[in-house]
């Protein structure tokens, strides 16, 4: 069934953000203040690949952080 919004979910970064944190990253848990809404990583909804990977809140699609791959650099923004 085709889904119009279809997207990846958090654990798609736990690769390249294991390469930036010294933790585990779909056990670490976010919190969006706008909402209120909080939950381990892997609830966040990820769409890309290109031109990085935006991981929005589930509630409301606020942008948690993005993660975009230029050569041998990840940028890594947290928030919108
Ligand atoms: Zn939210």
């Amino acid at each position: 069934m085709a889904d119009a919004t279809a997207h990846l979910d958090g654990n798609c970064l736990a690769g390249p953000l294991s390469e930036i944190l010294a933790v585990e990253p779909t056990t670490a848990w976010w919190r969006r203040p706008e909402c209120a809404r909080s939950g381990p990583l892997a609830e966040l909804h990820v769409y890309g690949p290109e031109p990085g990977l935006t991981a929005c809140c589930p509630g409301c699609t606020y942008i948690a952080l993005r993660l975009v791959r230029d050569g041998g650099y990840v940028w890594l923004t947290v928030g919108g």
